[in-house]
């Protein structure tokens, strides 16, 4: 903190400040766009004026099963109407929305909703048989609440306190919210790293409500103009990873009509991206490779062309953006991470790309992009010291912001390893280049060491999803007696019956040497052919389990 002192005024006794909450933002959106719809599958859509009267519903629901401020109530459902009234009933009552990871292992799952010290449970009937046999070890819980999609006969075990839609129908549609401190937690969930158990990350009322209007800045910047009150919205993130990249609440604060997909299945997201005529959704690259590989669209039988998709999470490669500029698709990349709610940087153009052609704009579009509104960067050489903008220097990624995780959840060491010198790490190397644009070449750990220089695992994926044939690749180091580590990689062909060699993929690397943008011995010595290659619970590239199994 600085040692200066500037001129700090008294406020008259009568004036608030109020605090920043995220009930704000619900009415933000009824402001803007009461009319607009919240949409679930192809089986309910109300407005914005009833969303809010079943958030109100859903807090007295709440309050009459006993839950208080303070309390941490865990939701298990696939992306929902029902999640969103969850993203503000829950914290508006100063209680904590635990976010539950439903693609964990069921021991790492008991492992979070104990850890997180969870009271009571809103869980979807196809997650019921997954808590079943967890209930009796979290004694602390108590009650749960059933989300079905049709009224039939359900038998359980858990000791449900009643159906969502039933209980919901009951209660009074208006509940004096209180207000209290902006720094109150408003929600928590946990992220898997490589080792160790998965960690609780939390966010405060303030936190969400200053993202919120970081990302709508964002999404409205000339050229990207993502989100407003006149666009369509679909999540293709899951609501429980990192609040979908907190674009409910973007699209709440804006009035965008919402639509929930619920569980994805390729078939209801093409139909509902068709029937809805959704402008913007956002997912990881795996997401948006079974979309655009989805027979109906593949074959241009449905036309997705307008659709812009933000890609996040993990590089989006050159081969996969022009896939999909092909059928239509306008994708952008997105960077961050669960740690910092997520939005960090963001592909807004400079703008004499911005007029360029597609072809031009290409490489800018994979690169993570620039930092949005109230985001500081920086990139560390192993000292700490800071590298030049010269889009060469690599090095250690590190934020500041007002709205990254301020530890993780009863983890004091590794809170403070997050967290040094008043920077969050991010575990990733990447440059920055003159106009602050952020190129991401991968995460610290996943960088191959090859005889003294630092390849980019992502950047040789990048190259090789470019050879044809190929629909998918991952590429990893493996010890190698004379280099230190040599590249292998992972590739799913195009055409099973009819796969590229690994000459072949050899060869197509090449031109990259030719071009001087790789070394020779960034072309992968070993690449293995596979059907499917290994993903972690939210569909990026698994390098852990294809470590074990290359
Ligand atoms: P998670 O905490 O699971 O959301 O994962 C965050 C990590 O995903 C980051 O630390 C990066 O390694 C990676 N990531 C996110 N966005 C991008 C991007 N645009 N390009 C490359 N890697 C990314």
């Amino acid at each position: 903190m600085s040692t200066i002192t500037p001129k700090i005024l008294p406020s008259t006794p009568s004036a608030t400040n109020p605090p920043l909450l995220i009930g704000d933002l619900l009415d933000s959106g009824i402001r803007m766009a009461g009319n607009n719809q919240i949409v679930y599958r192809d089986q309910c859509r109300h407005d914005y004026h009833r969303f809010r009267e079943r958030v109100h519903q859903l807090a007295h629901t709440l309050t009459a099963q006993g839950v208080q401020a303070g309390d941490v109530v865990a939701v298990l459902d696939w992306d929902s109407h029902r999640y969103l009234e969850c993203f503000f009933a829950i914290p508006m009552l100063g209680a904590v929305l635990h976010t539950v990871n439903v693609r964990l292992a069921p021991e790492q799952i008991l492992y979070t909703m104990e850890h997180a010290e969870d009271v009571f449970v809103l869980v979807h009937e196809d997650f019921v048989p997954l808590l079943e046999p967890l209930a009796s070890q979290l004694p602390n819980i108590r009650g749960y609440i059933l989300c079905q999609e049709a009224t039939n006969r359900f038998n359980t075990s858990l000791p449900i306190v009643g159906e969502y839609e039933a209980l919901l129908g009951e209660q009074p549609i208006h509940y004096a919210f209180p207000t209290f401190d902006e720094n109150a937690v408003a929600t928590l969930f946990y992220t898997t790293g490589t080792t160790g158990n998965p960690k609780g990350v939390f966010f405060t009322h303030r936190q969400l409500v200053l993202h919120t209007l970081g990302e709508a800045s964002t999404f409205q910047a000339p050229g990207f103009a993502l989100l407003n009150r006149d666009k369509v919205y679909m999540p293709i993130t899951p609501m429980f990873h990192v609040h979908a990249w907190g674009v409910p609440y973007t699209a709440t604060l804006l009035g965008a009509t919402q639509v929930y997909p619920g569980r994805y299945e390729p078939e209801m997201l093409v139909k509902l991206l068709v029937d809805e005529k959704v402008d913007f959704s956002h997912c990881v690259p795996t997401l948006l490779n079974m979309v655009v590989s989805a027979d109906a669209i593949a074959s241009r039988k449905v036309d997705l062309s307008g659709w812009k998709v933000l890609v996040g999470g993990s590089a989006l490669t050159q081969a996969l953006a022009s896939r999909a500029w092909a059928l239509g698709i306008d994708t952008r990349s997105a960077y961050g991470m669960s740690e910092t709610c997520p939005l960090l940087t963001a592909d807004i153009l400079p703008q004499a790309i911005a007029e360029a052609d597609f072809e031009t704009q290409l490489p800018w579009r994979c690169k993570a992009g620039l930092p949005v509104p109230l985001v500081k960067l920086q990139v560390v050489d192993t000292d700490g010291q800071p590298l030049p903008h010269d889009g060469k220097s690599i090095g250690e990624v590190r934020a500041q912001a007002p709205w990254l995780t301020q530890a993780y959840y009863k983890e004091e060491q590794r809170s403070e390893a997050l967290w040094r010198e008043g920077w969050l790490h991010t575990g990733d190397v990447g440059s920055l280049d003159e106009h602050g644009f952020l190129a991401i070449s991968d995460r610290i750990k996943d960088v191959i060491k090859t005889g003294g220089e630092w390849l980019s695992s992502l950047e040789l994926e990048s190259y090789i999803s470019q050879c044809p044939g190929v629909a998918e690749v991952a590429v990893i180091g493996v010890a190698d007696e004379k280099w230190g580590e040599r590249p292998a990689a992972l590739v799913v062909p195009e055409d099973p019956n009819n796969p590229p060699t690994a000459d072949t993929v050899q060869e197509f690397m090449e031109q990259f040497v030719v071009q001087g943008r790789i070394n020779r011995w960034g072309i992968p010595s070993l690449i293995r052919m596979v059907d499917e290659i290994p993903k972690t619970s939210v569909g990026k590239l698994d390098k852990k389990r294809i470590r074990t199994e290359i």
